[in-house]
């Protein structure tokens, strides 16, 4: 399936495959969803969402997308637990500290939805491997940390015309953004030139990371199905320690070296 970037959110070629029974009953309660249906619940299935990290962040997402009945993840992620990872990172377990943490991810994921299909890449996202993953996905969820690797994602999400769910906590503040290639703002023209002043460390409390993944599966969801309009043309920010929650306008810059050759559409 491929999911056609839109404003409103969806159009999808091809005909996703049928559900079976024992996919009826354990997806019911949302196929009831108004807007939803059947045939909502196959484009799922038929989907495949690419999530660079499953750490704090993107690991909730994916736990919320096995959940919903996602057909198919490409999850990203190099490295071994470590105990600093367990105070967010839902999908490691205290056991596993030592191991591999996208062998930790895929079995937990399993455990949840054992009809999900999973690439495990033990590799985070880089230039070398970036178009080669991002052609795969329908859409791209970027949870990474690091701005190389966010940009090496946009970049090829760009050039492949994949949108991206673009989602990013510090402290108590979230952001949150749907780039629709063509229609929308990508990352590089909202951040031209990386942070001066980031670090890999930052602080996170467990809680916030869970609260920004559901919001971002959700978005995932949207854009896969066309249930509810997406992030289009706007920037959440949630700032929890405040409770006060804006959306910015974003804008196209013409000159942007991932985006400014797409025609508007
Ligand atoms: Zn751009």
């Amino acid at each position: 399936m491929n999911v056609a970037s839109a404003a409103a959110g969806i159009s999808t070629e091809g005909n996703p495959p049928p559900l079976d029974d024992v996919e009826r009953r354990t997806y019911g309660w949302q196929i009831d969803l108004d807007g939803f249906g059947e045939s909502s619940q196959r484009q799922l299935k038929g989907a495949t969402v690419l999530i660079s990290r499953v750490g704090g962040l993107g690991g909730a997402v994916a736990q919320y997308l096995a959940a919903a009945g996602i057909g198919r993840l490409i999850l990203a992620h190099a490295g071994n637990i470590r105990p600093s990872d367990l105070n967010r990172q839902t999908l490691m377990t205290h056991d596993g500290i030592g191991h591999s943490r996208i062998q930790s991810a895929s079995r937990r994921l399993r455990d949840l939805n054992p009809r999900l299909e999973i690439t495990a890449v033990p590799e985070n996202i880089s230039a070398e491997n970036a178009d080669s993953l991002v052609t795969q996905a329908d859409v791209v969820v970027d949870a990474a940390p690091l701005f190389t690797e966010r940009y090496a994602i946009n970049r090829a999400a760009m050039a492949a015309r994949r949108p991206v769910v673009e989602c990013a906590v510090y402290d108590l503040e979230l952001h949150l953004t749907s780039f629709q290639p063509g229609v929308t703002a990508c990352l590089r023209c909202l951040y031209p030139e990386p942070s001066t002043t980031w670090q890999r460390r930052f602080p996170i409390l467990g809680g916030r990371s869970g609260f920004t993944d559901k919001l971002a599966a959700l978005e995932v969801v949207k854009l896969i199905t066309g249930l509810a309009a997406p992030l289009t043309h706007e920037l959440l920010i949630a700032n929890l320690r405040t409770m006060t929650w804006r959306k910015l306008r974003t804008r196209r810059l013409p000159q942007c070296p991932d985006c400014g050759h797409l025609p508007h559409s």
